[in-house]
């Protein structure tokens, strides 16, 4: 029997893995996917040449205390989003963009030398091989009184471990729709899991790959706004590495998920068409493009989350704050945080409080 079964092998369940494994628990992380963090994915895909950041990309120190720790704590370097040059933005299709300057575009923003996924790196170095348990998706959960026992869909077929306490490291929407639970969990509490969208699910990123950074040599930051209906990307940002010595360009899809969906072999030729329309015919050869959609990623995005909330949602609300089965189950992931829910920062908030919580005297 585990002591704790932590399922998710996001950023939420890599950091309460790591602080649980200093008091020396008998405890186990499950993930369906066949890699650690979740939203956070930077690849090195061939030809690029460096990580791209296909998930999150920025962190705020001045505001966010805990991500910032844990950059500095696995020897991470910050550094400042590119916003030197002039900016973009264009409201309607027909007309050329306009030309603006705000060099603090994005003020206390900063990356990650080598990406978002040096975190997760990072946290898996410190894990045990053996308390990693991949290609895990949970199906069931059932309160056996004393005890939870846990049903997995593995490459193998179905996997049943019994924990005295499990937490779920996993956008809560994701789980309502997904995870059969036991005693049911209240209509209430179901309701208002289903009802928690899951930070970015809708969103997909367009990262075009460069030989050089023609922008900047052109007096550009990178930074574009397009704001019109039909607009292929509706944001765009300098993506270079910290020297620069790689050069890329990424952009949010403003076209919706069912659009992207039903284009999916047009995308990179439409971004790199209204790269064109912004930056030129330098713009038009880039070296690699690479698309990830998130709203196809069965375990990120559910039905609900195609289409993105316009702002950002109230997160933290208290029943996915409590424990439920008498201190068996206990819900984690940045959608659950009460100060920077979304975020890295929500993701550590969370599973600070639940470790805080684990660790109380039962
Ligand atoms: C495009 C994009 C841009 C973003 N930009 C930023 C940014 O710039 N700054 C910022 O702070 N944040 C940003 N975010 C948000 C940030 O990525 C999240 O806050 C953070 O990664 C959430 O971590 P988490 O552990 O809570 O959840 P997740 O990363 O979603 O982890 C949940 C884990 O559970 C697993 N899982 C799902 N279902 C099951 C199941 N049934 N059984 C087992 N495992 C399961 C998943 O595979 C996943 O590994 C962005 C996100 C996206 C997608």
């Amino acid at each position: 029997m585990l002591a704790i079964a932590i399922v998710g092998a996001g950023l939420s369940g890599l950091a309460l893995a790591g602080r649980l494994l200093e008091s020396h628990r008998d405890i186990a992380v499950f993930e369906a996917r066949s890699r650690c963090g979740g939203r956070i994915l930077s690849p090195s895909p061939a030809g690029a040449g460096f990580a791209v950041d296909l998930g999150p990309t920025w962190v705020w120190p001045a505001q966010q205390p805990r991500i910032t720790a844990l950059a500095g704590r696995l020897g991470l370097e910050l550094f400042r989003q590119w916003d030197l040059g002039h900016s973009l933005y264009q409201n309607d299709a027909n007309t050329t963009p306009m030309v603006f300057t705000d060099t603090e575009t994005h003020a206390d923003a900063r990356r990650i030398k080598g990406g978002c996924g040096q975190l997760v790196a990072g946290l898996v170095q410190g894990l045990p091989d053996e308390m990693l348990h991949m290609h895990h998706q949970l199906l069931r959960l059932t309160d056996c009184g004393t005890y939870v026992e846990l049903e997995f869909k593995t490459g193998q077929g179905l996997a049943h471990y019994q924990a005295q306490q499990v937490v779920l490291a996993v956008p809560p929407r994701l789980l309502a729709g997904s995870v059969v639970f036991e005693p049911a969990l209240a209509p209430n509490l179901l309701q208002l899991m289903q009802g928690t969208p899951t930070w970015m699910a809708g969103h997909a990123k367009a990262m075009l790959v460069y030989k050089d950074a023609f922008w900047r040599r052109q007096g550009y930051s990178g930074n574009a706004w397009l704001h019109y209906p039909g607009t292929v990307l509706a944001e765009l940002y300098d993506a270079c590495t910290a020297q620069g010595e790689a050069s890329a360009l990424f952009g949010f899809f403003g076209l919706p998920a069912a659009l992207r969906a039903s284009h999916r072999d047009g995308l990179e030729a439409w971004a790199v068409q209204q790269t064109v329309r912004l930056f030129g015919t330098e713009a038009a050869s880039p070296l690699q493009v690479i698309i990830q959609d998130w709203s196809a990623e069965p375990f990120t995005a559910t039905e609900d989350d195609l289409t993105p909330p316009t702002s950002h949602p109230v997160y933290g609300h208290r029943p996915l704050c409590l424990d439920h089965w008498q201190d068996k189950l206990y819900f984690c992931g940045t959608e659950t945080a009460q100060a920077h829910g979304g975020y890295l920062e929500g993701a550590l908030e969370a599973s600070e409080r639940v470790f805080a919580a684990l660790a109380l005297p039962t």
